[in-house]
């Protein structure tokens, strides 16, 4: 048996390639599921917009194929309609779930940064489903406040959280007004590339080391509140849904 070290060591090469995000004992698994339920299913503008991505030197951030199947899945079974969505980079997600949503959906998406969303945006716009999104350049903590001070509460279906790790509590605490009794927030990457176990004298990555004591501190916050239920599920990076209950 490989010590948590060691193993956190030889996943670390398949961690770096672009879509490989399992946390699943073997690649060989993630890669059967891939081949065999992921890519033959997945529309044809999400491929494009992940080989796009894929040549970006930020890849590494993209949601990988299967948790954009799942996200697309997801939304259609809770009937989203009103959506957020906190961190677009490229767009996979934000096109997974643009995809879901009936004709008059909305997707309230931002991002600090334009330049990748336009990168994936031709595509979007080609998939005919960029009308349903509204695109907001800029820190998300701001424009939440705005919604709250604009009497948003309880408005939103499902809010997709991917950006970053250091403000989710604070994005929670506003979220968890935003989002309706009975909706959904996803918290992406709450298994942080396998770190939330590392022993603290394991050789991470500086990103990773930073942003995983914020990780901990939001799973652990995300278990003892009282008005959400969860469910933290190992697709992609870990996503810890969160359906609001009071
Ligand atoms: N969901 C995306 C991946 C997002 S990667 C996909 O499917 O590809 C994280 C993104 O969060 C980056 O694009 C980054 O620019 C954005 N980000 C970082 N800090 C932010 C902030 N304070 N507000 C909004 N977006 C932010
Ligand atoms: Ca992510």
């Amino acid at each position: 048996m490989a010590t948590a070290g060691e193993e956190s060591q030889t996943q670390a090469g398949r961690h770096q390639e672009v879509g490989h995000k399992s946390l699943l004992q073997s690649d060989a698994l993630y890669q059967y599921i891939l081949e065999t339920s992921v890519y033959p299913r997945e529309p044809e503008p999400m491929k494009e917009l992940r080989e796009i991505t894929a040549k970006h030197p930020w890849n590494i951030m993209t949601t990988s194929a299967d948790e954009g199947q799942f996200l697309n899945m997801l939304l259609k079974l809770i009937n989203a309609k009103n959506t957020m969505e906190i961190g677009v980079f490229t767009g996979y997600s934000l096109l997974a779930t643009a995809l879901a949503l009936p004709d008059d959906g909305k997707i309230l998406a931002m991002d600090i940064n334009r330049e990748s969303y336009e990168l994936g945006l031709p595509v979007i716009q080609k998939a005919g489903v960029a009308d349903k999104i509204d695109f907001r350049e800029g820190p998300a903590l701001p424009i939440l406040d705005q919604l709250i001070e604009d009497g948003k509460q309880g408005s939103f279906d499902f809010i997709f959280v991917d950006a970053d790790k250091d403000n989710y509590l604070n994005y929670h605490k506003r979220l968890i007004e935003l989002v309706k009794v009975g909706g959904l927030i996803g918290y992406d990457n709450t298994l942080w590339n396998g770190s939330v176990v590392a022993p603290p004298d394991a050789p991470l990555r500086k990103y990773v080391r930073y942003y995983r004591d914020f990780v901990l501190e939001l799973n652990k916050a995300l278990a003892a509140d009282p008005r959400i239920g969860i469910c933290m599920l190992p697709v992609g990076d870990g996503i810890t849904l969160c359906r609001r209950i009071s």
